[in-house]
């Protein structure tokens, strides 16, 4: 099947040009004007519209156990909230069961994965214990193609490592040519907090920031950069909240550093008021780090703009309101962490970056498909519209109005923390691999066509300082 995009902006993430596309099967053959192709199967007239890369989301949670139940959209609804957004590539967290094996915890990702994914999907390798079977363990995550680990500085008794854990898996990555990433909030300091709120009977979502203030976060943030420095590693930051913590990645990259940041879609867009809603609706935006204050949005914005944070993931990890977040009516510290931007991720950074003003499209493309595809070993498979890359490609309406709301979201969750946002642009077409999978407002995918992403070892692909 050959298709053919004509009269459309084809944006990447330096230039910006009107040119046509030709995809034949699963890839892109040629980009440039006038072509002369003549015997295209199917022509697309992209006049008016953008033609961008598919979106790579490397920060989600599908089908993830928690406190006996699961969080709710699975691989087949996230992976088609995500298409329905624009983003055709995600990269899962891989989670063992504390005490557990890799291997079994790699038999469940792929179980549940394969026969739901409708895009591409990779992991990270979380690593949540650190003993000897674990550590042999690190050759066979390699030979799947997986490059990236998560640690967790939080979530003491449970996910949490200590330092020198942490630095002897570093040591261990960096001798395999692999990337850490790391969720940075100092955990003793979360713990006591908890504690002390909970002892005084502060038990709104109200206390749920406050757990966590933002130098918590730059704390561990510094600290986890400080310990990549040592290990000659590069240390990837997710879901940077605070300002605290991009002051810490700035020192870092100043110093010459391997340093890396990453922040979701919610914290550029939500503050922390929303803990306050009546009724409880305020367990709707619990998640960790929580939101923050304007001071810290600003912050964020600006770190995405000149370059200091790299990439705009989401965190998308859903629980139904009635039946998941109630479960911590009483107090806090029970309500699942969690909520949705796997779908909105785009439109919300087109609407509130790029027609704003605070970023330009070419950062857009940066950051939501380049810059993801080049630092998880992806790139030029994925994120670039060029001859030989996957034909990954989304014909975007940038004037197309809309109003976010879980009437209409394409997640199975019972609500959606953009409710009522306004929307400007939005995917007329994605692609993937070739095959149109949305189209007209309707997701039109189907389920296993995902296929895993085994990726390449080796050092990101862009310049780190
Ligand atoms: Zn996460």
């Amino acid at each position: 099947m050959r298709i053919l995009i004509q009269n459309g902006e084809v944006v990447t993430a330096s230039d910006q040009f009107t040119a046509e596309v030709l995809i034949d099967g699963e890839k892109v053959v040629a980009v440039g004007q006038n072509l002369g192709v003549t015997n295209a199967d199917k022509v697309y007239d992209a006049t008016g519209h953008l033609v961008i890369p598919g979106g790579i989301d490397v920060h989600c949670h599908l089908d993830m156990p928690f406190m006996g139940t699961r969080s709710k959209d699975d691989f087949f609804t996230g992976t088609r909230a995500a298409i329905s957004g624009g983003t055709t590539s995600i990269i899962e967290f891989c989670i063992p069961s504390k005490g557990g094996t890799i291997k079994q915890a790699l038999a469940d990702w792929d179980a549940k994965s394969a026969p739901k994914a409708c895009c591409d999907y990779s992991f990270h390798m979380a690593i949540v214990d650190w003993n000897e079977g674990i550590r042999k363990e690190l050759d066979s995550v390699f030979e799947r193609g997986i490059t990236s680990f998560k640690v967790f500085t939080a979530y003491k008794g449970a996910l949490m490592l200590s330092d020198e854990e942490i630095f002897r898996l570093m040591l261990e990555v960096k001798a395999r040519g692999g990337l850490v990433t790391a969720h940075a909030v100092n955990g003793d300091v979360l713990t006591v907090l908890a504690d002390k709120f909970g002892a005084e009977g502060k038990l709104t979502p109200h206390y749920h920031p406050l757990c966590q203030p933002g130098y918590a976060e730059g704390e561990a943030t510094g600290r986890i950069l400080e310990l990549g420095n040592l290990a000659g590693q590069p240390a990837y930051i997710v879901h940077m909240t605070a300002k605290e913590a991009v002051e810490e990645l700035v020192r870092a990259r100043a110093r010459g550093w391997e340093s890396l940041g990453e922040v979701c879609t919610q914290h550029l867009t939500l503050d922390d008021s929303l803990y306050d809603l009546p009724d409880f609706e305020g367990a709707k935006y619990v998640m960790s780090p929580p939101l923050r204050k304007k001071a810290d949005q600003e912050a964020l914005w600006a770190a995405l703009a000149n370059g200091t944070i790299q990439v705009v993931g989401t965190d998308h990890c859903t629980f139904d309101f009635k039946g998941g977040k109630d479960m911590g009516r009483d107090d806090f510290r029970k309500i699942p962490n969690g909520l949705n931007g796997i779908e909105e991720r785009m439109s919300m950074l087109f609407s509130y970056g790029v027609k704003s003003g605070k970023i330009p499209m070419t950062k857009f493309v940066e950051v939501t498909a380049t810059n993801p595809a080049k630092i998880f070993g992806l790139y030029p498979q994925k994120g670039h519209i060029s001859p030989g890359a996957d034909a990954d490609v989304v014909i975007y309406n940038p004037n197309k109005e809309g109003v976010i709301s879980a009437k209409t979201h394409n997640s199975a969750c019972d609500y959606n923390v953009y409710e009522g946002w306004k929307i400007l642009g939005a995917p007329h077409t994605v692609f993937v691999r070739g095959k149109v999978a949305y189209e007209n407002g309707k997701f039109v995918g189907e389920a296993g066509n995902g296929r895993f992403l085994a990726r390449a070892a080796g050092k990101p692909q862009l310049a780190m300082v």
